[in-house]
């Protein structure tokens, strides 16, 4: 479908395709499986701060309507496509459909840099997006949380724009908003830490001491920098590598992950920290560590860069991190690296965001405790399941963790018929 013409989407395809193959599905079942219920595109017309209009292109995508609403997160960045906004949404169903959540998938965003734009830019265009969405999203049809280039304060411009439209507030449109107006306690944290208790497991199943192990994150976001953190201080993992869009470093004697966030804190980005061990980018995934954390842009594990993998654990905390041609790399180094899958390995956010829905749903509060614990039992659940799938039928855990998923939307489509 040409609107989707894009390297992302194809590859969301290619990836399900390997799954319907392997789960044998019925050719006219995968089109209705694989392509987007729903795309919206907008056009957002701005004043900026120079006294020009400036107009940028939004874009939202309900990827399947089978058992719920849709769930998603909102992107702003330069490089955003439909085609890109589409595959993000296809990976939240199967996502969404392993954790057992009642939605299918959803992602939208903005083709813009924000950290080009002024914050009273920021906001007009938050709230120009919303104020185009407000016929295609609300808390029983489409739900919007945060992405990259996104944050609490977007998220609560977004829930501003749509209640002031509404004449009452309207909590549950937005999940990832400030706990100051109805976001949940550990929403902020949920990615990262979720990242970081199925590393732990993994580390458990290889008989790996977490005291004795490297660690090298790429991105140093919001999923990023909480698994950095969660991992050197309360895990005791030496994080040796650590990068930004403007900066990679590499120390084998370990990093002061606190000091980063410092930095980050003050400057904005890495670009002057730690200077004298500044490396190429380009290397730091191939550099050797015991835990290799992609928590950034998709495509950065490819069929140049995946034999060289140095990790014995790759944590998948970004969104597509690695490409069907490195999958098959991997494969064949099933028995020196353990993958933690995308769909698994980043599900804290849209599992928390779930809690978050629920509690604005009903008008009441969990304590952070309450949270991460379903947190870690749903996350537990789903571990285990693609575990033993892998080890049954003698597959990555990719295609388990995909296949879960995928049944379980197959079979919600089977017994409703065509609609959703
Ligand atoms: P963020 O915007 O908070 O942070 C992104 C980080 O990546 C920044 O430090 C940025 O400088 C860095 N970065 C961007 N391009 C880079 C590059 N080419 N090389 C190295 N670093 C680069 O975003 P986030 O919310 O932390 O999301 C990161 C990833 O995790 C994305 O793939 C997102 O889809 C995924 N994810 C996020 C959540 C969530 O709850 N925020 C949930 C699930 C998945």
């Amino acid at each position: 479908m040409i609107i989707y013409d894009d390297e992302v989407f194809k590859m969301a395809c290619d990836q399900f395709q390997v799954i319907a193959d392997y789960l044998n599905i019925d050719p006219n079942d995968r089109d209705r499986l694989m392509y987007p219920k729903r795309a919206v595109a907008v056009t957002l017309p701005v004043h900026m701060d120079d006294g020009s209009t400036k107009t940028f292109q939004g874009y939202r995508v309900q990827h399947h309507l089978t058992l719920g609403p849709t769930k998603g997160g909102t992107r702003f960045a330069p490089s955003l496509s439909m085609g890109e906004t589409a595959a993000l949404a296809m990976w939240m169903s199967w996502k969404c459909a392993l954790s057992n959540l009642p939605y299918g998938g959803a992602k939208g965003g903005v083709a813009v840099d924000p950290s080009k734009l002024s914050r009273r830019e920021l906001e007009a265009l938050s709230r120009r997006y919303m104020q185009e969405m407000i016929p295609f999203v609300g808390p029983h049809t489409d739900i919007m949380g945060p992405d990259m280039g996104t944050n609490e304060q977007v998220m609560a411009w977004f829930m501003d724009t749509y209640s002031v439209y509404q004449g009452y507030s309207v909590s549950e449109i937005v999940t990832g908003k400030p706990v100051a107006i109805g976001g949940t306690e550990g929403r902020r944290e949920a990615t990262g830490r979720g990242v970081v208790y199925l590393i732990e497991r993994a580390m458990n199943i290889l008989k790996i001491d977490p005291e004795k192990c490297t660690a090298i994150v790429q991105g140093f976001g919001n999923v990023g920098s909480v698994a950095a953190l969660s991992l050197a201080y309360k895990s005791g993992v030496k994080i040796v590598g650590l990068s930004d869009h403007t900066a990679a470093i590499y120390n084998p004697k370990g990093i002061d992950v606190k000091a980063a966030e410092q930095h980050i804190f003050k400057k904005g980005h890495l670009k002057a920290f730690d200077q004298e061990n500044h490396v190429d980018p380009n290397k730091l995934l191939t550099m050797k560590c015991d835990v290799l954390i992609p928590a950034a842009v998709d495509r950065v594990i490819t069929e140049k860069n995946a034999a060289k993998l140095q990790c014995r654990i790759l944590a998948e905390a970004a969104n597509g991190p690695t490409t069907p041609g490195a999958d098959l790399i991997l494969e064949q180094r099933w028995d020196e690296i353990f993958v933690i899958p995308d769909i698994l390995c980043n599900a804290g956010g849209v599992i928390v965001s779930y809690f978050e829905w629920v509690q604005g749903l009903q008008s009441f509060r969990w304590t952070e405790m309450e949270v991460t614990d379903k947190l870690f039992r749903i996350l537990e659940h789903s571990f285990a399941q693609v575990i033993k799938r892998a080890k049954e039928h003698k597959i990555s855990h990719r295609t388990a963790a995909m296949a879960i998923g995928v049944e379980r939307v197959l079979k919600a489509k089977k017994v409703r018929g065509l609609f959703p």
